[in-house]
């Protein structure tokens, strides 16, 4: 059996604002854009503004209205970054096993941590302690067997909260929880099952893998296991997340290519720049295009070869801004709110000492193309090829 933790951080940005800045202590404060400029979204939100209605990625102007008092900041993501490096450095003291999901929030594998330790209360209240005293902010944490059960039980007693899962109380503490809790399961997902007549999580199970399998499909099956308490994912190491990205909303919506570009070249920098820290090499670019109407759109471009370089992430990027932002019936390429670049299927740089790292050229960046338009090994060269000795 396996024991892992949750942690999430209470309210994270708001919280550091208001450890740094006592003035702020006890105020409503709501990261994410300015009062008198309100656009953006609401990132974070301390306690305090929470009682007035606003909560994350909400409009920064409907929080405007909910809370005209309220404290709206910029906020500072290099600060807040950097606590996150030394909240992970507090995961490492008590795990080499852990796998952050955000900047502020993380699983632990704690199966031999737990073994110093005289009982699961006592560890968990150690890795919040050790917070607190080290970075002045408070977690929520949940411990149980399972990733989906340590998430959901962090989320239960926040903020400031402890919460733990046995298998033997899974039953009492989750099952009678609206199926929405569940990871996976969305507001779409959670409609659908309440229209069957399934509210809570236990209800699920009386529906039947069968049934759920109808009617969802493979994720049916994916929902009716965590229904049961079964979740055989483990915690993975940083290095196997699965993606390395970065995105950028305009101070005012552009169409201007050359603000684009060079919009998508400073996110290349950031994301190759991380991307070396980590020692990671990545096999897909993803660039994010947001219009001006909120339409959201994501394209990908999967390579024959890891890359880990600016340059090669750039021209990529470059690649499929050409291909995909694309102008309208007048003419206009539409005007862009947000623009974004992440790198996927990553591999440690220790997996890649079979590699030469040489930039990617044009002609790589084309076959990446042409092959995923017909099927990988539709169009190879012998100097690719070579490269896909990876297992
Ligand atoms: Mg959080």
């Amino acid at each position: 059996m396996r024991i892992i933790g949750h942690v999430d951080m209470d309210a994270f940005f708001a919280a550091i604002e208001q450890r740094d800045n006592p003035a702020l202590r006890g105020k409503p404060v709501i990261i994410g854009g300015l009062k008198h400029s309100p656009r953006g979204v609401v990132s974070t939100c301390s306690y305090e503004a929470r009682k007035y209605g606003v909560h994350s990625a909400m409009p920064i102007s409907k929080a405007v209205e909910l809370c005209p008092h309220g404290i709206f900041l910029p906020g500072n993501m290099e600060k807040y970054r950097q606590v996150s490096e030394e909240l992970q450095r507090i995961f490492a003291s008590f795990t080499s096993l852990y796998e952050p999901v955000s900047i502020d929030e993380a699983y632990l594998d704690l199966t031999e941590t737990y073994k110093k330790y005289s009982s699961l209360w006592e560890l968990g209240r150690a890795i919040k302690d050790k917070i607190r005293g080290e970075l002045g902010l408070t977690a929520s944490v949940g411990i149980a067997t399972t990733k989906s059960a340590a998430k959901i039980a962090s989320d239960l007693e926040k903020p400031d909260g402890l919460t733990i899962v046995l298998p033997s109380d899974f039953d009492r503490i989750i099952g009678s929880l609206p199926v929405g809790k569940l990871h996976g399961v969305g507001k779409k997902t959670a409609e659908r099952l309440e229209k069957m007549g399934i509210k809570t999580i236990i209800d699920i199970r009386k529906v039947g893998r069968k049934a759920m399998v109808s009617t969802f499909g493979k994720h049916g099956d994916w929902i009716y296991n965590l229904a049961w308490g079964i979740d055989p994912r483990l915690v993975e190491k940083e290095h196997t997340r699965k993606s390395i990205g970065r995105e950028t909303t305009f101070p005012r919506d552009t169409a201007d290519p050359e603000v684009v570009i060079k919009a998508l070249d400073e996110l290349c920098a950031d994301v190759a720049n991380r991307l070396q820290k980590r020692g990671l090499w990545g096999e897909a670019i993803t660039l994010k295009l947001r219009t001006a109407d909120f339409r959201t759109t994501t394209h990908t471009l999967t390579l024959k070869r890891p890359v880990a370089a600016k340059e090669d992430l750039s021209e990529g990027a470059l690649l499929l801004l050409k291909k995909h932002w694309c102008r309208n019936e007048s003419g206009h390429a539409p005007a862009l709110r947000l623009v974004g670049v992440s790198v996927s299927d990553l591999t440690d740089v220790k997996q890649m000492n079979l590699f030469e790292s040489h930039p990617l050229t044009k002609i790589d960046l084309l076959l990446a193309d042409l092959n995923k338009k017909f099927g990988p090994g539709v169009v190879t060269t012998g100097n690719i090829e070579s490269c896909e000795e990876k297992d």
